[in-house]
């Protein structure tokens, strides 16, 4: 008898955005802690490395002409310009997760979003987050205390830009309990990944189901 959990499927590209400091960072990271079936994508940013970030590890900090040559030779599946510095996801990485049917995690800006879901409609599923209200992002983005006054308050101006885009994303959480939304997150991958279209073997499947004599 054959094994569906056998069947070979292609790989969920999940897309996560949100104004910085609704929490996406923790959900990204636990996610791909407890899911070993699901890889990150490192992007490649110009922004200056934080305290706690290793280079390879969150980022890959490059050099704003390293960028601008890594864009000019298609290096980049998408890029943006976030709060004045160049961020870009290195394409190879993904076009290898697909073939090899495996999950990759996108934590992007809306630009970016737009970009492969344009080029990868199919294999994108793409999330929201919210932050309960406002004045719990700006308490987010304080508390967090590695950025300074002035970039607290452009990623206070830019989180409304971002929000605004809510309506082009499949899913939308708001975020006011971070064990529930991690669990609503789980939800979406889990579904994602059983969705008819990532499986291409399963018409060979039941082709075979309706030949067996009953
Ligand atoms: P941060 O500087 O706080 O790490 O990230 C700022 C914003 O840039 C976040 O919204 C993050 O999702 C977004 N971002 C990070 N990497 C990329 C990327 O490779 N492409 C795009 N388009 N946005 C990114």
């Amino acid at each position: 008898m054959p094994d569906t959990a056998l069947i070979p499927r292609r790989g969920v590209l999940l897309i996560l955005s949100s104004p910085s400091g609704a929490g996406k960072s923790t959900l990204t990271r636990n996610l791909i802690e407890q899911d070993h079936g699901i890889r990150l994508s490192v992007s490649v940013t110009t922004r200056a490395r934080r305290g706690s970030e290793i280079d390879g590890v969150h980022y890959r900090f490059i050099a704003r002409d390293d960028f601008l040559e890594m864009r000019e030779r298609g290096d980049l599946l998408e890029w943006a310009e976030v709060h004045g510095n160049f961020y870009g996801t290195p394409r190879k990485p993904v076009e290898q997760a697909l073939t090899a049917g495996e999950d990759m995690m996108f934590d992007i800006d809306w630009q970016g979003t737009k970009q492969i879901v344009e080029k990868m409609p199919d294999d994108v599923s793409s999330v929201f987050i919210l932050p309960p209200s406002m004045a719990e992002l700006r308490n987010r983005l304080e508390r967090r205390a590695e950025d300074s006054p002035e970039v607290i308050a452009r990623r206070l101006a830019n989180a409304r830009e971002e929000i605004a885009q809510w309506q082009t994303y499949d899913y939308v959480l708001i975020n006011d309990d971070l064990q529930r939304t991690f669990g609503e997150l789980r939800a979406i991958l889990d579904s994602e990944r059983l969705r008819r279209e990532r499986h291409p073997a399963l018409a060979g499947f039941v082709e075979n189901l309706l030949s067996e004599e009953t």
